[in-house]
């Protein structure tokens, strides 16, 4: 399979993240041809972005995804704005994209609700999203369940293209992870997510008493008795714990839950406690790289490989829609 998939350098890596997305793109490095972009152009849609903040971010982020396990020699590793054809492939892509498709992407009416300046950009989100993918010819897109819809639109534009000039670009599928959304453990109603504010995610990088702290206080339900559903808190609560404790651990822990028994400071204290086993060498991988100063190198050498094929692609859509 060809791989492609992306993130936003707009904060911390979180556990929706890393559960919904980045533990694929580990796994997949090992039997594809994967490209994994950080993309900066797609942050801007963010009202709130400093340019300093980006450029932190950009390469935090590129440390974090190699202490997840990203291995540039296995994958090609890069941010997007390095290789500018992503924008020009988004130019065209985007005159075969139909105006209603766009006017009813959820992910652009959720972050569009309650601001004052709507930016074109976040409107126009989806159609760089696909231009991200058919650049690399990419068929499949390891994503979590949010991306969905986008990733039907992708389907929908290299189709239309398809028709309209010459067969070539794949319709990519998505890959989803185990848990394909994960909620905010402060409101369990919301997906985990960066945009939301801190209280809204678990970093991977966190102080400790800080992820302690968040599932300390995760939305709970209040009186639980024998037989009571589970509320969406408890439920998130137990998500989580099946993705790092033992199946008997979790397994315990639901049979006390129906007979009405769990107390849920103990479920939090041990789905804390197995939580720091899984994060533990991965925040280790992330303070020895830091040390190394290998990012830039690594960013660079992923960018002029992304660049050698989405030049040749780009050349056959110039050629293809009669731009050469
Ligand atoms: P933002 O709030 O800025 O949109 P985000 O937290 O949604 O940030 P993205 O960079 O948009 O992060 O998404 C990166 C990847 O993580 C995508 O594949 C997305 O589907 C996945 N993802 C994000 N949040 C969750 C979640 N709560 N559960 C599962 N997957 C998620
Ligand atoms: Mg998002």
């Amino acid at each position: 399979m060809r791989i492609f998939s992306g993130i936003q350098p707009t904060g911390e890596l979180h556990l929706g993240n890393y559960f919904g997305a980045i533990r694929q793109w580990v796994e997949l490095q090992h039997e594809n041809f994967c490209i994994y972009c950080i993309v900066d152009y797609h942050a801007l849609t963010n009202e709130s972005a400093k340019p300093e903040e980006l450029r932190h971010n950009r390469k935090e982020l590129a440390l974090d995804l190699m202490a997840c396990g990203i291995d540039p020699e296995k994958s090609i590793l890069f941010v997007q704005s390095a290789v500018p054809e992503h924008a020009e492939l988004c130019w065209i892509l985007g005159c075969v994209t139909s105006f209603g498709d766009l006017a009813r992407m959820t992910q652009f009416k959720e972050k569009a609700k309650g601001q004052q300046f709507v930016n074109g950009g976040l409107f126009y989100y989806p159609v760089l999203q696909a231009a991200d993918i058919l650049l690399y010819l990419a068929d499949h897109v390891p994503v979590g369940e949010d991306q969905l819809q986008h990733l039907e639109l992708a389907r929908r534009i290299a189709r239309r293209f398809n028709w309209r000039f010459g067969e070539l670009f794949p319709e990519p599928e998505p890959i989803l992870g185990k848990v394909p959304r994960l909620m905010s453990l402060a409101d369990p109603a919301r997906k985990m997510s960066k945009s939301y504010g801190p209280d809204h995610y678990i970093g991977l990088m966190e102080p400790e008493q800080e992820i302690w702290r968040k599932i300390r206080t995760a939305v709970t339900d209040v009186g639980l008795t024998p037989g009571q559903a589970m509320s969406p808190g408890v439920a998130n609560l137990f998500t989580l714990l099946e993705l790092v404790a033992p199946a008997e651990v979790v397994e315990e822990f639901r049979v006390a839950h129906a007979a009405g028994r769990l107390l849920y400071k103990d479920l939090k204290e041990t789905l804390f406690r197995y939580l720091m086993e899984i994060l533990r060498p991965v925040r280790e991988r992330r303070r020895e790289l830091e040390g190394k100063e290998v990012v830039e190198e690594v960013l660079a050498a992923g960018a002029e490989k992304a660049r050698k094929i989405a030049r040749q692609v780009l050349k056959e859509v110039r050629a293809l829609v009669g731009l050469d």
